[in-house]
């Protein structure tokens, strides 16, 4: 699950991560009330979206009157925010951070991956801050430090200067930057992070380490022992289709393609998208019914493939194992019914009283291609969305 920004940056803020001072506002009068109880004179309004690239996109934009506190407030809520990360679509502006503007001295990096080939939390480090990270993998991969960290008893201090030491941080905030990596691991691993980019962490004019970016992403397997966490969701930057899913515990991925997909296990769905791409076509969707699908389960996992409307044709893959094939059969059937389906219909029933499932697919009057394997069905609806 990912956060906001100014929800990130309260959350390191509880670890004794240096942060600016800053409130959110949802109207341009909240915002302008925002900035005078802040007090000073330069203010940073800065867009609220689940997205980074937001300063290039003219999503982030330095204030010296509470009158152009109020201007850019207008001016960007409601916008359509379109940036590097967010797709062609953009993304619209609901909230704003308005927050204290800072006496940046240098701009740095510093991130948090959970590294599979290690199985162990990574934090990176780069003198190159406030370009994209990617940017300087590419060019510069020497400027990326790393230090992988054991479990069993955290970043350690030496571990923490070292990385300050590789990105040239000025000797006498050494101290500083250490701690404040400190309390970036500790918020991270306590919260259980997925992944955390402060992109840049700022030394300022006045000695200080701050997080002026905050980029956090949680573990949502791991929200269940984080109330608080989870309370941060915001359904507006979530794909609809994906909200509704995880209301019925499905395993679902919207993409970009016209094929829907229904298929039961994780592995068997990664293996329907593949085949269906080695035929040339396009998943619509990644989904996994699950094992324990009721009928209820599969008509709603049908609707939100539905609801897409790319969607040109469905492949219905089904191994009934703990699953049965008639459960999916009389989903689909009821879902089809409700919805009136007028799209190719591709099925691949095997396992748990598959006979009774294609009867029931057959009885229903519905117009349903039958398949015998994974590559017939792939063929199938490849050829018949086209
Ligand atoms: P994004 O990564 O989405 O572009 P950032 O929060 O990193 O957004 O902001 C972009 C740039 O704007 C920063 O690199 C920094 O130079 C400037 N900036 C952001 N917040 C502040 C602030 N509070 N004070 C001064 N400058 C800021
Ligand atoms: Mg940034």
């Amino acid at each position: 699950m990912n956060v906001h920004e100014y929800q990130g940056k309260e959350v390191l803020k509880q670890y004794g991560v240096d942060v600016p001072k800053g409130k959110v506002a949802f109207t341009p009068e909240e915002a302008v009330a925002c900035a005078q109880e802040l007090g000073g004179e330069l203010w940073v309004v800065k867009a609220q979206i689940h997205a980074g690239g937001r300063g290039k996109a003219g999503g982030v934009k330095l204030a010296r009157s509470l009158d152009e506190v109020k201007t850019i407030a207008e001016e960007l809520i409601g916008k359509v925010l379109v940036t590097h990360q967010t797709g062609p679509e953009g993304k619209e502006v609901k909230r704003l951070l308005v927050e204290e503007g800072c006496d940046i001295a240098k701009e740095y990096y510093v991130g948090m991956v959970v590294d599979r080939s290690t199985g162990q939390i990574t934090m990176m480090a780069s003198e190159e801050g406030g370009t994209e990270i990617e940017e300087v993998a590419e060019s510069n991969p020497e400027k990326i430090f790393k230090e992988s960290i054991d479990p069993a008893v955290g970043l350690l201090p030496f571990q923490a200067r070292r990385l300050a030491y590789n990105i040239n941080i000025p000797r006498e905030l050494v101290n500083r930057a250490a701690k404040f990596m400190m309390g970036l691991y500790q918020a991270f691993s306590e919260k259980d992070g997925s992944l955390a980019e402060i992109n840049p962490l700022i030394t300022t004019g006045d000695g200080r380490v701050m997080a002026l970016d905050a980029k956090l992403n949680f573990d949502d397997n791991a929200l269940f022992r984080h109330k608080d966490i989870l309370a941060l969701r915001d359904l507006d930057e979530e794909d609809p289709k994906e909200i509704e899913a995880s209301k019925y515990d499905l395993n679902y991925i919207a993409l970009d393609g016209n094929i829907g997909c229904m298929v039961n296990g994780a592995g068997l769905a990664m293996a329907t998208m593949d085949i269906i791409k080695h035929y040339g076509g396009d998943p619509a969707n990644f989904l996994d019914v699950g094992g324990g699908a009721t009928t209820e389960k599969v008509t709603e996992a049908f609707k939100i493939i539905l609801s897409d409307e790319n969607v040109k044709g469905i492949l219905i893959n089904i191994f009934g194992g703990i699953m049965k094939c008639d459960v999916i059969a009389n989903g689909v059937v009821e879902a089809a019914k409700q919805i009136g389906l007028d799209k190719p219909l591709v099925v691949r029933l095997e396992g748990t009283n598959v006979d009774r499932g294609k009867a029931i697919l057959q009885e229903s009057g519905l117009k349903i291609e039958a398949a015998d394997s994974m590559a017939d069905a792939a063929q199938k609806i490849v050829s018949l969305v086209k």
